[in-house]
């Protein structure tokens, strides 16, 4: 076999090694950002039940089913 014949199989071999290392990292990335996106959703936002400010329900407060701002609670 020639020299050169080899030379050229192993830079074939090593092209598909990146290659498919390439494309599965890809997935890999794909993966985790749809997974960060189901874990993280957009924060909802509620409404003051005294001023009818909108804030998000992270930092409303709760009270007999109501949602007030940080100034009304
Ligand atoms: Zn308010």
């Amino acid at each position: 076999m020639p020299i050169v014949r080899i030379l050229i199989i192993g830079f074939l071999v090593w092209l598909a090694l990146v290659l498919a290392t390439r494309v599965l990292n890809r997935a890999k990335l794909k993966q985790q950002t749809k997974k960060d996106q189901t874990e993280s959703p957009a924060p909802r936002i509620v409404r003051c039940a005294e001023c009818g400010t909108y804030i998000p329900e992270k930092s409303a407060i709760s009270r007999n089913g109501k949602h007030f701002c940080s100034d009304h609670a």
